[in-house]
């Protein structure tokens, strides 16, 4: 029997992998998509993520970014990371490079998806395999969560996304968020003549992209064609009613979800599977609930706080006021950024 299955290879499920064979555990990866897998993403991880891959020996291609500048009309902001950097990776290069990492630990990938669950005492049985326990990492509209009836509904109204790349060189070592009434756009560098811009909204509108950019002319002004088709993605908010059901276990986005707003699905993902192999390897699978509230709190809070300032009329306040308090700005990114 395997030890471990892993229902999706997206960032937190390939690192759940390794991490798992690391520690000496068979692992087989389910996942329905052909390598490379692209997904909607702003594509920015903060520093705590690129230590986090580093930590499993994996190190992608990328653009090193030093912070964020918030931009909401004329008025701007910049917070800079005090320890370490941020990478801005394709979605497609980050998935190659954990790929990578978890073929040379023997880790097995099936292409297949997971329709159906059914555990007892001793294991688990999904797409055909059975293992010992296996892990949900199957993204935002997560299948098995679904299957095993953990969704909550959603409390804050829904907000959705979208992202394309542009054949422009960056013209900062930043990433750039660009705020207006009902949406932002993410600008991050992720090579040195592609930025990717990924636009958060709360209504989807008539005209997609294009409708959405027009509402940030200066930043489209400065952008030219489009070289990638549009990705979407949401509703985004996802509360889940425990990560550990039995003999499984969810992890990443999967496990519950708020906003990218600040960027840090990434890392988050890849702290969880670290937490996840821990209680699995201690033998304590039921302490991986405690550990993700942990590792999650923080996040969710200023997230949450986040949000609700971008609805209130406070909003427009929120750039000058970083502004006029980098320290605070600094601090909050340090944060987001550990
Ligand atoms: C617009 C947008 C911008 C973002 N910007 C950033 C950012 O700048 N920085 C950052 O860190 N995060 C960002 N995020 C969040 C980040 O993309 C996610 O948190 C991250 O991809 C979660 O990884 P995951 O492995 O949990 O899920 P995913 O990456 O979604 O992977 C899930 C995998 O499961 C597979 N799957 C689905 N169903 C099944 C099934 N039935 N059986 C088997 N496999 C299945 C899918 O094919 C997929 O490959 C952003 C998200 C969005 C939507």
């Amino acid at each position: 029997m395997i030890d471990l299955l892993v229902a999706g290879g997206g960032p937190a499920g390939l690192a759940t992998a390794i991490l798992a064979a690391e520690a000496g555990l068979s692992v087989t990866v389910v996942e329905p998509r052909a390598a490379p897998i692209d997904k909607a993403c702003g594509e920015g991880l903060m520093p705590g993520a690129v230590a986090a891959l580093a930590a499993m020996s994996v190190r992608p291609p990328g653009v090193r970014f030093g912070g964020i500048r918030y931009v909401d009309g004329a008025a701007s902001a910049v917070g800079r990371f005090r320890d370490g950097q941020g990478l801005g990776v394709r979605r497609t290069a980050l998935h190659a490079a954990l790929s990578t990492r978890a073929r040379a630990l023997g880790v097995v990938r099936v292409e297949a998806r997971v329709e159906a669950v059914r555990q007892d005492d001793q294991g688990v049985q999904a797409a055909g395999l059975r293992a010992r326990w296996l892990v949900a990492a199957d993204g935002l509209q997560s299948p098995v969560r679904r299957l095993l009836r953990l969704d909550l509904p959603p409390r804050r109204p829904a907000r959705y996304g979208v992202r394309r790349h542009f054949a422009v060189a960056p013209w900062t070592d930043l990433v750039e968020v660009h705020c207006a009434p009902d949406a932002e756009a993410y600008v991050t560098p992720v090579a040195d003549d592609t930025v990717g811009v990924a636009l958060l909204f709360a209504r989807p509108a008539p005209g997609g992209f294009e409708a959405l950019l027009a509402r940030f002319p200066r930043l489209a002004e400065r952008l030219g064609p489009p070289v990638t088709p549009a990705l979407g993605a949401g509703p985004f908010e996802r509360r889940v009613r425990r990560r550990v059901a039995g003999r499984v276990l969810l992890v990443g986005d999967a496990a519950g979800y708020l906003d990218p707003l600040t960027g840090e699905g990434v890392r988050l993902g890849l702290l969880q599977a670290r937490a996840l192999v821990r209680c699995l390897v201690a033998g304590r699978p039921q302490a991986y609930e405690h550990a993700w509230r942990r590792l999650t709190r923080r996040t969710w809070l200023l997230t949450d706080t986040l949000l609700r300032l971008r609805r209130s009329p406070l909003r427009r306040a929120i750039v000058p006021a970083l502004r006029a308090c980098p320290r605070l700005f600094d601090a909050a990114l340090d944060q987001l950024a550990r």
